[in-house]
């Protein structure tokens, strides 16, 4: 029996280029499905930031004159092939310099707006993959395609490319890992992506609000569509507030939406044989916990003088979305108490400006690296005695299951996947992961935090959620 040959298409994949949480995915669940028998592949863009070299990509010839239409220009593309890293997973890279030769993935980081000309980047990408994959032998029976990025993959197959001999047996499934990023583009976007103008009228699935939506491309043409936890599927189709404008949209399409948990790539992000960590540790034996903590607080330019006080971590990108009105409103009040706190991110300038302002005033108890740092990402798992996670939403949420992972108790707000994959502790029951709150008020992620810090004296008790966290399933 041949296998289904399934082709990932994204603008992220770990370990070559990341922003969030994507990049975690589309680095893991092709490795995941080739050990079921799947053949996958994936296909991202050439990004300046890919070191070719270190991952061993070659140049790999393009079918035909390798060439793309974006508008009425004639656009080249560039192939290169290698591997993601512990398996035979191909990774494509479709490249061209003038478009993604740049410092940043979505955003540049000079203005930190978006590139002037996204949208010719992502439809360039797009066709790339439409062209590419064209004559390829065999073709893919599934097309993956992973945020708005990839939205037009799905109208691409069933508008323009299902012709002839070309993607016959085709299918196509469009995974919403974000609702809150869309990709809206003015109306001559329909022309440059190839489509017809007439299409564009009121309540098409070309036009939304006078815009075209790349999302609302995907969700409308896919075959499937997931997204990354059961509790977002069904809060995406709920409301505005989580569907963006898009609720009804999903709702016309919700016997064909499912939502699947992420699962964490357990060869990365594993305390037991992680080799970012001064000290590795297990369920077992969990005493190189301490050795992580103690560096940490190093990391962070704290001196680690008390290491009975629980330390408290954020691990995020600095953004609305992940609830930092919450832990500005509160953070004066929890450092005041006996605790560390320390937060790696980056993101709005706002943000960073007020958190700075809170933390220098709790100098040798708090710490803040405004940076993208992977390894120090890994160290803050193991270090932290309690994550903190707060967000307004949560399609799934990879660092809370990390903490869980690394025995780190998340302290998360009842919302998306972190309603899947939290649960609060219950002293008589021994049960329970972590701590949970469910209105977003400052009032509440307080409690929550104070349920958390009440629990730390009581070590059995402390274990025992620890432990909970660890042995969780998350795979
Ligand atoms: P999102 O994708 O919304 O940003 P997730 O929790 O799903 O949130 O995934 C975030 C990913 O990015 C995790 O792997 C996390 O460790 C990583 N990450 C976020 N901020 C940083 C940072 N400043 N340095 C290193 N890694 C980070």
């Amino acid at each position: 029996m041949t296998s289904l040959n399934v082709v990932m298409v994204a603008a992220e994949c770990v370990p070559f280029a990341k922003v969030g949480g994507l990049a975690d995915v589309i680095g893991a669940l092709p490795a995941a499905l080739e050990k079921l028998g799947v053949a996958v592949s994936i296909a991202i863009p050439r990004h300046r930031v890919i070191n070719l070299e270190k991952f061993g990509f070659e140049p790999y010839p393009a079918p035909g004159n390798a060439r793309v239409p974006v508008g009425f220009e004639s656009i080249p593309y560039d192939v290169h092939r290698g591997k993601l890293p512990n398996s035979s997973v191909d990774v494509f890279l479709l490249g061209n310099d003038r478009f993604f030769d740049r410092p940043g993935i979505y955003v540049d980081p000079a203005t930190a707006k978006d590139y002037p000309d996204q949208a010719d980047r992502w439809i360039f990408f797009q066709r790339a993959v439409m062209e590419f994959l064209k004559s390829g032998s065999p073709s893919p029976d599934i097309l993956h395609c992973h945020d708005h990025q990839t939205g037009l993959i799905p109208a691409y197959l069933d508008r323009i490319y299902r012709t002839g001999y070309a993607y016959t047996q085709t299918r196509s499934i469009f995974t919403i890992h974000n609702m809150g990023y869309q990709g809206l583009f003015p109306r001559d976007v329909m022309t440059r992506s190839g489509f017809n103008d007439a299409e564009f009228y009121p309540a098409s699935p070309f036009e939304f609000y006078g815009m075209v939506n790349f999302m609302k491309l995907g969700i409308t043409y896919a075959d499937l569509i997931t997204t990354v936890s059961p509790t977002y599927a069904r809060e995406i189709q709920g409301s505005d507030e989580f569907g963006y404008g898009l609720q009804g949209v999903l709702r016309n399409r919700s016997d064909r939406l499912i939502g699947i948990l992420n699962g964490i790539d357990d060869e990365v992000w594993n305390p037991a044989k992680d080799p970012l960590i001064p000290a590795t540790y297990t369920a077992s034996n969990l005493s190189g916990k301490l050795e992580n903590k103690r560096a940490l607080l190093k990391k962070f330019g704290i001196d680690p003088s008390h290491l009975d006080w629980p330390l408290v971590a954020m691990i995020s990108r600095i953004d609305v979305q992940k609830g930092f009105d919450l832990v500005v409103s509160i953070l004066d009040y929890l450092l005041a108490k006996d605790l560390y706190f320390v937060l790696l991110g980056s993101g709005n300038k706002e943000t960073e400006g007020y958190l700075r302002t809170v933390i220098e005033r709790h100098p040798g108890k708090a710490g803040i690296r405004f940076e993208f740092d992977n390894g120090s990402a890994h160290l803050t798992e193991a270090g932290a005695d309690i994550f903190l996670m707060p967000s307004k939403y949560e399609p799934c949420g990879l660092n809370q299951m990390y903490s869980l992972r690394y025995g780190t108790v998340p302290v998360v707000r009842r919302t998306g996947g972190l309603a899947d994959t939290v649960q609060e502790f219950d002293p008589s029951t021994g049960t329970g992961t972590g701590f949970v709150f469910t209105a977003y008020q400052p009032e509440q992620l307080k409690m929550a935090v104070d349920r958390a810090l009440a629990l730390w004296p009581d070590k059995t008790a402390w274990r025992v959620v620890m432990l909970n966290g660890m042995r969780q399933e998350l795979s």
